[in-house]
């Protein structure tokens, strides 16, 4: 599932493909895939791309006009720019057109991803409550303390919400725990404020270095010109039998998730 480094590249890659580029139009291809905004005025297209920014795991892409559009890829949705477009492709959901004839294609096998278009006044309704941006001044040790002090649910559970912290999903909280030497099961409460700051410099470190190679790839991601990212490359715990001290890997399920972690490493 894409997380936040992942976004990022997505979304910085679609800006950059249509560029000053109107778009003409969107179309839905998938009962669900693309969501109006019943407000929405008639004539929002052709329009062209003011401004974007990426908010937890989503991407938001204001329009001139006053529109903005939203694109959450879940589980498997991503984003592939096609300069010479034919007939939808396979598990091709929606469709935005440009001015110059290129496509960007809205591939989803799962189905779960969303694509709304609403009034830009109206943005926040389509967004869910989402806690802080990991890589923003607002996200520090005291922030965490003060989201967790009544928490005594796994600190892994508790960084995957996204009420909490924005964008991390089960590759980056796995990752970070285990370079802040941090057990995922320990319970969020007490969790003591030295680790927490470990917490937040390793949050924002690994996502650094996976959106700086574009991400990682361990299933279906793809950036908008349909390539890997190679953070797959760089991963110590995720998917793994051995850390890099040469301890083995052990896996426990939490909130459904596999997590992965070095017991020797991150000793409770
Ligand atoms: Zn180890």
């Amino acid at each position: 599932m894409p997380e936040l480094p992942e976004v990022q590249t997505v979304l910085e890659g679609f800006i950059e493909a249509v560029g000053s580029t109107r778009i003409t139009a969107l179309d839905c291809y998938y009962p669900g895939t693309v969501i109006l905004d019943p407000e929405l005025e008639s004539s929002v297209f052709p329009a062209q791309i003011q401004g974007h920014r990426r908010l937890g795991k989503y991407m938001t892409i204001s329009l001139k006009g006053g529109h903005s559009l939203v694109v959450h890829l879940r589980m498997t949705g991503k984003l592939v720019y096609n300069p010479s477009p034919d007939e939808p492709l396979k598990h091709e959901r929606a469709r935005f057109s440009l001015e110059n004839g290129a496509v960007v294609h809205f591939i989803d096998i799962r189905t779960f991803g969303k694509i709304i278009l609403c009034k830009s006044s109206n943005l926040e309704r389509y967004l869910p409550n989402l806690g802080a941006e990991p890589l923003e001044p607002c996200y520090t040790a005291a922030y965490l303390q003060k989201q967790l002090s009544s928490r005594k649910a796994p600190i892994k559970n508790a960084l995957l919400d996204q009420s909490v912290v924005a964008g991390l999903g089960n590759i980056y909280v796995c990752e970070l725990l285990y370079r802040a030497k941090i057990h995922p099961e320990t319970p969020s409460n007490q969790v003591n404020l030295r680790s927490l700051q470990r917490i937040v410099k390793e949050t924002r470190q690994v996502l650094a270095e996976a959106i700086a190679v574009g991400g990682t790839s361990v299933s279906d991601f793809r950036s908008i010109d349909d390539k890997t990212g190679s953070f797959q490359n760089f991963l110590r715990v995720y998917q793994k039998t051995e850390c890099p001290r040469g301890h083995k890997i052990a896996n426990v399920k939490l909130a459904g998730r596999s997590s992965f972690y070095c017991p020797v490493c991150q000793h409770p």
